[in-house]
């Protein structure tokens, strides 16, 4: 990367000033080669779409390890015939405090490490085999009706994961693969914010030049910058009591939780960016018995990792204080799980070059991208925050992820590898 860096800020400039301007992009025409390598994408579209229908049918949801398996065992085999050397990274046993009888530890599933060892930059592509959607959801099943896609994780992201591999297919059919110098990463826990996948995202970061992400392009967006996410547990345990007869000897979890979500919430400060949301509530056992235990469950959202670390001692202070009893803190304690998950994703001069170059591209290929900010995070942020140039929105265009109205336009299927396997031949060739 380093050998980059000087004429970076002048193609930066050139860029910037020229998409100011309105002037001609400054990537060269489309050549020959790259016409005959859309062409033959063109060609597979049936078999894209295929593809996506059948790992859209196998539920994938994070918790679910046979399902993320199967598409693991999927990818890997594709990528085995396409010349990759494929190992598993373990999965990890996620455990989280939680109240008796609520069983919120995670076991996650092994994780997908593709490398293909050719020579120049190295790229680092990543995508999520896991979706939002559990076993009991009912929202199972691909369909199709024209142009759009319907099914859990058609856009988040299993249709990015069908672009990836074709982005793969395309140079290895035109024999441009072996000198390339690219890395798959697939993780089987992103929706649970990478808890386990982490290390290996940030490991792997480190060795390369430009990291892609396969997360959908919205409505034909490429996101600039996301806020950092944070999601945190709060488990108070308090003393059982008849409601009734012993009423006073009761220590009230429910109560004391009560007190501290109001504190929780006050956290959010939309002028500063600052968000707070405690998504789950859990507690008590009987209308009649004071509340032995209850919990929380919070999502946090910041713009800087200053506010994270600000968020993170304000989370510890809140479980630390006791609010709801005049009485010695023994009797009423609080266990915390505090993980500031995915670090704010803040622009580089090179991750707006790789930006500005991939926004370029697809002028050229017809595709009008605009460029936005996100609230979401994804592994990007991650691979961004550890040095690497990161564009994390090279799926297909879709809305509606994480709930049943989840939708995929199927065109954007071929539009989009061809988008990144120009990036990639591109970038590496400069
Ligand atoms: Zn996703």
């Amino acid at each position: 990367m380093k050998f980059l860096k000087p004429v970076l800020s002048i193609l930066t400039l050139t860029i910037f000033s020229s998409a100011a301007h309105g002037e001609d992009n400054i990537e060269p025409a489309i050549s020959e080669d790259e016409i005959e390598i859309g062409a033959w994408l063109d060609s597979q579209e049936e078999d894209m779409l295929d593809l996506l229908e059948r790992i859209t049918n196998i539920n994938s949801g994070t918790l679910n390890k046979a399902g993320v398996d199967e598409l693991a065992a999927i990818f890997s085999a594709e990528l085995r015939d396409l010349g990759f050397s494929v190992s598993a990274l373990p999965g990890d046993f996620i455990e989280m405090p939680s109240c008796p009888g609520s069983d919120y530890n995670i076991d996650v599933t092994d994780h997908v490490l593709a490398s293909n060892l050719g020579q120049g930059q190295r790229f680092l592509l990543m995508g999520h085999l896991d979706t939002v959607f559990p076993v009991s959801s009912p929202f199972q099943n691909f369909t199709r009706e024209e142009d759009i896609l319907y099914g859990p994780g058609v856009a988040d992201m299993h249709g990015g994961l069908v672009v990836m591999l074709y982005t793969l297919k395309a140079f290895h059919e035109f024999n441009e693969l072996a000198d390339k110098n690219i890395t798959v990463l697939l993780n089987s826990d992103e929706e649970i914010g990478s808890l386990s996948s982490r290390k290996y995202i940030e490991d792997q970061a480190m060795n390369h030049d430009w990291g892609m992400v396969y997360e959908s392009s919205g409505t034909n967006n490429l996101i600039r910058s996301r806020k950092g996410l944070g999601q945190a547990r709060f488990v108070v345990n308090g003393i059982a009591s008849h409601a009734g007869g012993a009423h006073n000897q009761g220590r009230s979890a429910i109560k004391e939780l009560a007190y501290k979500i109001i504190e929780i919430e006050t956290m959010t400060d939309y002028e500063s960016g600052v968000t707070v949301n405690v998504g789950i509530v859990n507690g008590g056992e009987a209308r009649n018995t004071v509340a032995p235990c209850a919990e929380a469950f919070v999502d946090l959202r910041y713009p800087t990792p200053q506010q994270g670390e600000d968020a993170r001692l304000q989370f510890e202070k809140i479980a630390n204080q006791v609010y709801s009893y005049p009485v010695d803190t023994s009797e009423l304690s609080t266990v915390s799980w505090i993980n500031l998950h995915r670090p704010p994703k803040i622009p580089t001069e090179e991750s707006d070059y790789l930006l500005e170059k991939t926004r370029a591209i697809g002028k050229l290929l017809g595709q009008e991208l605009g460029i936005s900010d996100s609230g979401g995070g994804t592994d990007g942020s991650l691979a961004q925050a550890v040095g690497l140039p990161t564009i994390d929105s090279l799926g297909v265009a879709g809305t509606g992820a994480h709930s049943n109205r989840e939708e995929a336009r199927a065109s954007s299927l071929v539009e989009r590898a061809k988008l990144s396997t120009l990036l990639i031949r591109r970038l590496a060739s400069e």
